[in-house]
């Protein structure tokens, strides 16, 4: 049961993403939320060193599509301004959510990674599906009420994973 909660990797930010590693793991696609994991949850500023990352993972053979729980304006500003495709319309932890990301970036589960900040909508969701789930620190402190709430739990459940030495905490 633990295990759907625990991600395959856990580190810093995207920047710290290697590409390679994964490849070795035959991901082929990533689905990349968006809030605290692309950009800060209250920002809409792209910076260059992100446009650059994204360029960097196409170039390297990835796919990538985002998947976000966030309003429909916010995900289509974001997808349009890196140049890849986004999730609409389906909602983190839904096998939907998955499902359609998957067709996009054209991947079977075994080949497609989920890069989140949370472990109830983006680990839990990956995991319950056979995908390789890649957590991240949250970009800001900044984020909804509900979502506050739910770090609580998360910060608990981070330890209990960590006490059972299935994670590493960073
Ligand atoms: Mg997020």
């Amino acid at each position: 049961m633990l295990k759907l909660f625990c991600p395959d990797l856990f580190i810093q930010d995207i920047y710290e993403l290697d590409l390679n590693h994964i490849k070795k793991n035959s991901i082929k696609g990533i689905l990349v939320d968006l809030d605290n994991t692309l950009l800060p949850w209250d920002s809409m500023y792209i910076e260059d060193k992100l446009i650059d990352w994204t360029k960097r993972c196409l170039n390297e053979g990835f796919s990538l599509c985002i998947i976000s729980n966030n309003r429909y304006d916010r995900i289509k500003y974001c997808s349009e301004h890196l140049g890849i495709p986004a999730v609409f319309g389906s909602f983190k932890p839904c096998k939907s959510a998955f499902k359609k990301g998957m067709d996009i970036l054209g991947t079977q589960p075994k080949e497609t990674a989920v890069l989140g900040d949370q472990i109830f909508t983006d680990i839990f969701g990956a995991k319950r599906m056979g995908l390789y789930a890649i957590l991240v620190k949250p970009l800001s402190s900044r984020e909804l009420y509900w979502t506050k709430i739910m770090r609580v739990l998360e910060r608990r459940l981070l330890k209990i994973l960590e006490s059972k030495k299935l994670i590493s905490l960073i």
